[in-house]
């Protein structure tokens, strides 16, 4: 493989994709290079099946194997919800911001903070599909700590770790979060 293209428009993931693949010294395009693709839907019940979606649709567009990230906040108190609809949690329209704040208003009567962030990468290259998950378990805290990463990031706090993703250096998120392990799990593939 001397080519990969990033089934993503989010310049936030794409950021962090891209500093994970960089050292396999291959040419690493995203969605944004090709204005013409269309916007995919993400219909799916499953993260699998909308990461899978995204990676097809633009390995059939471009010819270049596509790798697509879907990703999606489980909070323990709350069944598991936002999970696939993370990006919509607060309706259609939704900005970040805009989840993060019903998130912490529908935790606030709740002891449990447990929560987990879970990703599916999908490889799409012709016929060939494969997927890799990565989980990063941690809590969701009462208040909004950093300004770095995106989504959740400042009330996500990793296990093990005292400051929240938002606050973090982007190199360790990447070292520990569910994007980071997941596409870890992709190259050990590609060097299989
Ligand atoms: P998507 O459907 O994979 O684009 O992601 C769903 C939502 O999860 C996004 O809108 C973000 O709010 C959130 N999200 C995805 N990845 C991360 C992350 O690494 N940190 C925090 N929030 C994230």
């Amino acid at each position: 493989m001397d080519k990969l293209i990033l089934a993503s428009r989010n310049k936030n993931k794409i950021e962090e994709m891209k500093q994970l693949v960089t050292h396999l010294g291959i040419e690493v395009l995203s969605a944004l290079d090709f204005p013409d693709l269309e916007e995919v839907e993400e219909d799916k019940p499953t993260l699998e099946g909308n990461a899978l979606k995204k990676a097809r649709y633009v390995n059939e567009q471009t010819g270049i194997p596509a790798l697509s990230d879907d990703t999606g906040l489980e909070v323990e108190a709350l069944g598991g919800a936002p999970g696939v609809y993370s990006a919509r949690y607060a309706g259609e329209d939704a900005t970040y911001q805009d989840n993060v704040l019903k998130l912490l208003a529908e935790l606030t009567d709740k002891s449990n903070r447990k929560a987990h962030f879970r990703t599916v990468v999908a490889l799409a290259d012709g016929d060939k599909e494969y997927t890799f998950e990565g989980v990063c378990k941690g809590t969701i805290i009462t208040e909004q700590k950093g300004k770095k990463g995106f989504g959740y990031d400042p009330v996500f706090v990793p296990q093990e770790f005292a400051e929240t993703f938002a606050q973090m250096d982007p190199a360790i998120k990447n070292l520990i979060s569910h994007r980071g392990k997941a596409v870890q799990k992709f190259i050990e593939f590609l060097d299989s």
